[in-house]
């Protein structure tokens, strides 16, 4: 085992701290990374603090992760040393299923490997996340991060860009699709960004009055402020397609109600608590649909990091240091963040 410096949290209510974990010897697919950035997700606060239920102590967060390669097994195909490479949500999946087989590993039909706070068959412990300074990742679950892309702001890619990715492209969204982004933290900056690249009319919803300018550089052509009734009434009916990446529990029929006929709605936040349930005929009368999408598999992460190096595209974020990463979980829940921190790991020694 490979004794590696992170910081976990030892409880649902104490503070993180610096800790010693164990990673795996690498074996003949695996590549060993030393993790120069980490992005800071709202995902990371839920299970630190068991907002969402089954968080295993000590945790160790992060899964939005970029490196360099330091070694690789004798079997790796893909990938060299001293290659600059991503890891996010996910290490392992069965490779066996529909899903799998489909390239959609989040939705492994025997339950898919989270980056941390999930069964680690190699170790037979659970797995450590990217709050440390290397990681060992079987190569099928590594991407590539083109040269093209500043390493620091690429990192929020690995799960902020392909949460808002993934439903972009399940549900075809291109030029002329009528867009609404719900939220304008991690995942809604990254969806706003990449609804403007494929070419949508981006409509933000925000309930940060201050975040309107903010909105309209990152690529919305309109901003309204959800917390305006007739703001939001000018829009009814108006939407073709809307992802709501909102952390805590709201009212979704204010969204809905923003739907053209045979709009869709999709859920990405993840709120502890349920909603408050929609309206029957808020769907009916138009035919409406809500649904949910999880992160994305192993190869549309890929396409859309190499859409970013493509049109230039990385996440918009404060770097912070290891040890203010609990100061930066309290302004995460004052919705104070622009509009990702990311951890620079060689300021955990
Ligand atoms: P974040 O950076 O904290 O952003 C959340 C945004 O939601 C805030 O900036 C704020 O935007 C808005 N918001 C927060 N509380 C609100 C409230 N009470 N009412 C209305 N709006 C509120 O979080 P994130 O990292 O983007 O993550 C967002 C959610 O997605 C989390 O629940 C996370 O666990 C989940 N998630 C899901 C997936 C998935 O695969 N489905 C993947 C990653 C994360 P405004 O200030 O603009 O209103
Ligand atoms: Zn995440």
């Amino acid at each position: 085992m490979i004794n590696t410096l992170a910081y976990a949290a030892p409880s649902a209510t104490a503070p993180l701290g610096p800790s010693t974990i164990a990673r795996r010897e690498p074996t003949a697919s695996d590549v060993h990374i030393e993790i120069l950035f980490c992005g800071v997700c709202h995902s990371d606060l839920h299970t630190a603090r068991s907002e969402w239920p089954g968080t295993l102590y000590p945790c160790v967060p992060g899964h939005e992760i970029v490196g360099r390669v330091v070694a690789v097994g004798s079997d790796v195909k893909g990938f060299v040393v001293g290659e600059t490479v991503g890891v996010g949500c996910m290490v392992d999946s069965c490779q066996h299923c529909a899903s799998c087989a489909d390239g959609l590993e989040q939705y492994c039909e025997s339950g898919m490997v989270g980056t941390y706070n999930a069964p680690d068959k190699h170790t037979g412990g659970y797995t450590f996340g990217g709050y440390s300074k290397a990681i060992v990742v079987d190569e099928k679950f590594v991407l590539h991060i083109s040269d093209k892309l500043d390493p620091a702001g690429a990192a929020p890619l690995l799960c902020a860009g392909i949460t808002t990715w993934s439903p972009l492209r399940h549900w075809n969204v291109g030029k002329g699709s009528r867009v609404g982004i719900v939220g304008l933290g991690g995942l809604g900056h990254m969806g706003v960004k990449l609804a403007h690249a494929l070419g949508a009319h981006v409509t933000l919803f925000t309930t940060s009055a201050n975040k309107r300018d903010d909105g309209l550089k990152l690529g919305a052509d309109e901003v309204v402020i959800s917390t305006d009734p007739d703001a939001m009434a000018a829009k009814a009916n108006s939407l073709d397609f809307i992802i709501d990446t909102v952390s805590a529990p709201h009212n979704l029929d204010v969204y809905l109600s923003l739907l053209a006929r045979d709009g869709v709605m999709t859920l990405v936040g993840a709120p502890p608590t349920p909603h408050p349930s929609p309206t029957v005929f808020n769907l009916i009368m138009k035919r409406r649909s809500l649904a949910g999408s999880l992160i994305g598999g192993i190869k549309e992460t890929q396409e859309m990091l190499d859409f970013c190096a493509e049109h230039g595209i990385v996440s918009e974020i404060e770097v912070i240091q290891m040890k203010e990463i609990n100061g930066a979980y309290e302004r995460m829940l004052k919705s104070d963040v622009k509009y990702r921190f990311v951890i620079d790991l060689a300021s955990l020694s």
